[in-house]
């Protein structure tokens, strides 16, 4: 198998008139707004990888029996192009993506796409769609994914797969700057469970939160947080972000991966970030019991949860069936604001890349 694949280009019959893509590019909201083309790589057991298009993004035709209906084999990523001041495209670490979108394959056993696929699948879309990537603080989000087309219903692998990018200009993800987010803590439900799913980026992980989630949204709350499903008593993370506690004394705590936690690529940017700025960073797993003590004794003065899509929210209050507790009085902390300020300084290009994590997309090539 081939680690490129030529893509070939059936560019947009009638794209998005300029006047009316300016007007959505105006107020975008989160995923709402889509841009005119999409790619798609499809995958047999004969023949792999093969038939790479960059084309106008319509709806799948899709056998009502195909794997992914019935049996959730569907796998995703998340990631996003930046415009810079010095008009640069930009990606921020997408070989991580990449890496990752294997790992998920690997576990919902389905085929790996060479990173270069995934890469050169993402440049493309990104470059027939340069026009729809917002100045300013937004960026185009960009949502790789794979789904079982094969119609069998019978329980194993499917045969036929498509990976398909898609892309969304995106404004701040939280209007009106960053507010505290208020998070809910899940007494019934938990996110994973060890030997489960939690480390992959399937959909089906996501399905499983939403009636937490709900419930969260019923108290009042954005965010659930999710305990670990063997004691339901360690914090894991919140239904699509990671973690992080930060403590008088300095060190930042954030619960180890181990099979039940997404390695999130903003989660471990910011502990690289936090170890050269000499925190005493610890991967370490964290009670609820602990978390209630630390915040009634001040202990614990920031906490925030990281994510591709929101970067880094500050968690003000904590709700749960006992009551209910705030964090730093409520308010964003100054580690928060800090960390959040390095880390889009580097995805925008306005400080300096001293990791090499910054990809730059060639826009002629
Ligand atoms: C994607 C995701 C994250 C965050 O990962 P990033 O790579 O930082 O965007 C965290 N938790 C879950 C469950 C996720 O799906």
């Amino acid at each position: 198998m081939a680690d490129t694949l030529l893509i070939t280009r059936q560019p947009h019959a009638s794209p998005t008139p300029p006047h009316a893509r300016a007007a959505l590019l105006e107020d975008p909201g989160f995923g709402k707004v889509f841009t005119d083309h999409m790619v798609t790589v499809r995958w047999t057991a004969d023949k792999g990888w093969h038939e790479a298009q960059v084309r106008a993004r319509e709806p799948f035709q899709l056998d009502p029996a195909a794997a992914v209906l019935h049996y959730a084999q569907e796998i995703f990523e998340g990631l996003k192009a930046y415009r810079t001041r010095g008009n640069d495209v930009v990606l921020f670490r997408p070989l991580e993506n990449a890496r990752r979108f294997i790992d998920s394959a690997r576990r919902m056993a389905m085929p790996e796409l060479p990173e270069e696929v995934f890469l050169g699948a993402i440049e493309a879309l990104v470059r027939v769609d340069a026009d729809w990537i917002p100045t300013g603080d937004g960026s185009l989000y960009l949502r790789p994914f794979m789904i079982a087309t094969e119609a069998f219903l019978g329980v194993r692998p499917a045969q036929e797969y498509v990976f398909c990018v898609i892309a969304c200009p995106v404004g701040a993800y939280f209007k009106g700057g960053a507010k505290p987010v208020t998070v809910w803590v899940s007494a019934d439900y938990t996110r994973a469970a060890p030997g489960g799913t939690g480390a992959a980026k399937c959909g089906g992980n996501y399905a499983a939160s939403l009636v937490a989630q709900a419930e969260a949204i019923q108290n009042g709350c954005d965010q659930v947080v999710f305990l670990d499903a063997a004691e339901h008593r360690y914090v894991e993370e919140l239904g699509g972000m990671n973690v992080f506690f930060v403590f008088e004394d300095g060190t930042l705590v954030t619960p180890p991966l181990g099979g039940t936690i997404l390695p999130g690529i903003t989660r471990d940017s910011i502990l690289t970030l936090a170890q050269e700025a000499g925190l005493t960073v610890e991967e370490r797993r964290y009670s609820f019991e602990e978390w209630q003590a630390d915040a009634r004794s001040g202990r614990m003065r920031e906490a925030f949860a990281c994510g591709t899509a929101a970067v880094l929210a500050a968690i003000g209050e904590i709700r749960h069936n006992g009551g209910a507790f705030k964090i730093g009085g409520g308010h964003e902390g100054p580690m928060t604001t800090k960390l959040r300020d390095q880390l889009t300084g580097i995805q925008r290009c306005t400080g300096a890349d001293t990791h090499g994590w910054v990809h730059r997309i060639d826009m002629e090539g």
